[in-house]
């Protein structure tokens, strides 16, 4: 552990402050009003807490990737904590990419608000079929050069955040080469031609910045500036930005997990059935340590993907973001799974979160790559052998 203080503050705060406000903030949300939402990330400003992954020159602490872990899993207890803190995906994937990549006046006009909690940003990479998806090789909105500017077109959906977003990071082909055919564009959400079709309706809670959009670009026009990174970069930059950003999934993963797991030892300890505690049962003390087991592995690939992250060991760390990836996603779900078994009807009920959590969880294993993909990688990966195991 390397931060153990500024962990347990983070703790703290999400058990006084968020925790507390969970209903409010969801009705209020609902509502699209953030009056408590505010005031919780102005109480976090002023704890020194806000965007805590960043760089301290950004306003955060500079606690590397290995920081992020200590700190995402306490936010992640809480499916609305790590907005609190402005953690929350996309916006803390594409504000790591955009401190990476863009341009001096890029950086100003767009990452500074979005740090500053002003604004919300999205990510806009997969399309309804035949488009980019699984396989974002299949990428049809096109970036096609007239002149002096780019004109985008195309047709994206699950943008998560888009409706709201102030601006989108665009995934758009440039030309035909399979590993060079791929731009990053940042684009106005409100810039002519942008059309929101509309909010996708799912299966998951709509919460905060987690709602689908679907989108369209129709000629919309974009200068030189609006390229990020380097044209032709963007198959590349999007897996720079998706291998931290899984890897933050995770650690938020994990809190959630760990958080229903101690809500199964309360109800363990006090429900009797057949005579004995539910926790006396053989079957439940089996559900209990696979799931606590797993959780525990989870973290350790997560934290050992971070130090390689942290090293800037980039390509090494990619497969084993997959393994982490697939772990975590399907240990929360597992985990989820079972604290509704362990709570009967009552896990069942929506007098607790399990079932929120469970619809929101279940996008676990497909967003940010399916889990058959990263499978496939991992394995492809073995077979090369060029992974090392027994690190
Ligand atoms: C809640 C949520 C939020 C998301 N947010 C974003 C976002 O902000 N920005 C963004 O760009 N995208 C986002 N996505 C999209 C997500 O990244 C894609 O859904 C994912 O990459 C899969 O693409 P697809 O849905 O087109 O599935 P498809 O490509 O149609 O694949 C369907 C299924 O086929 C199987 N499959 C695919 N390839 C293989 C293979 N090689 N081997 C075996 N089976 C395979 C998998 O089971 C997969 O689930 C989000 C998705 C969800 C659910």
């Amino acid at each position: 552990m390397r931060h153990p203080e500024i962990r347990s503050r983070v703790r703290a705060f999400l058990e006084q402050h968020i925790l507390p406000n969970e209903a409010q903030l969801i009705a209020e949300d609902a509502r699209r009003e953030a009056v408590t939402l505010r005031r919780l990330q102005a109480l976090a400003r002023a704890d020194g807490l806000w965007v805590p992954h960043l760089p301290v020159e950004l306003g955060g602490l500079g606690l590397g990737v290995v920081g992020m872990c200590e700190l995402f899993r306490e936010m992640g207890r809480s499916l609305l904590g790590p907005r609190v803190f402005n953690c929350d995906a996309p916006d803390q994937g594409n504000m790591d990419l955009l401190l990476r990549v863009a341009s001096a006046p890029l950086r100003e006009r767009w990452l500074r608000p979005l740090v500053d909690g002003e604004i919300t940003s999205a990510f806009a990479m997969t399309e309804p079929a035949p488009g980019a998806g699984a396989d974002p090789s299949n990428l049809r909105t096109t970036a096609v050069r007239e002149g002096d500017t780019w004109v985008l077109d195309g047709h994206k959906w699950y943008t998560t955040g888009g409706a709201d977003a102030a601006f989108l990071i665009v995934m758009a082909r440039t030309s035909a080469d399979d590993r060079t055919g791929a731009t990053l564009f940042i684009v106005d959400r409100s810039a002519p031609g942008v059309e929101l079709v509309r909010e996708i309706p799912t299966f998951g809670p709509a919460l905060l910045q987690h709602r689908e959009a679907e989108l369209r670009f129709h000629g919309v026009r974009l200068d030189d500036q609006a390229v990020l990174g380097r044209v032709g970069e963007g198959f590349r930059l999007a897996q720079a930005r998706l291998v931290p950003a899984r890897l933050s999934h995770c650690m938020r993963w994990l809190g959630l997990a760990d958080r229903a797991l101690g809500m199964c030892r309360a109800y363990l300890g006090e429900r009797r059935s057949f005579g004995r505690l539910l926790g006396d049962h053989q079957l439940i003390q089996k559900m209990l340590a696979d799931n606590a087991t797993a959780i525990h592995a989870g973290n350790l690939m997560t934290w050992h993907c971070a130090e390689l992250l942290e090293a800037e060991r980039t390509s090494e760390a990619r497969v084993y973001s997959s393994m982490a990836k697939n772990h975590v996603a399907g240990t929360l779900c597992k985990v989820l799974d079972d604290a509704i078994q362990m709570h009967g009807g009552l896990g069942y009920s929506d007098d607790l979160p399990f079932g929120t959590w469970y619809r929101s969880a279940r996008a676990a294993r497909i967003a940010d790559g399916p889990d058959e993909v990263h499978t496939m990688v991992i394995a492809r990966e073995v077979l090369k052998g060029t992974v090392d195991l027994l690190v």
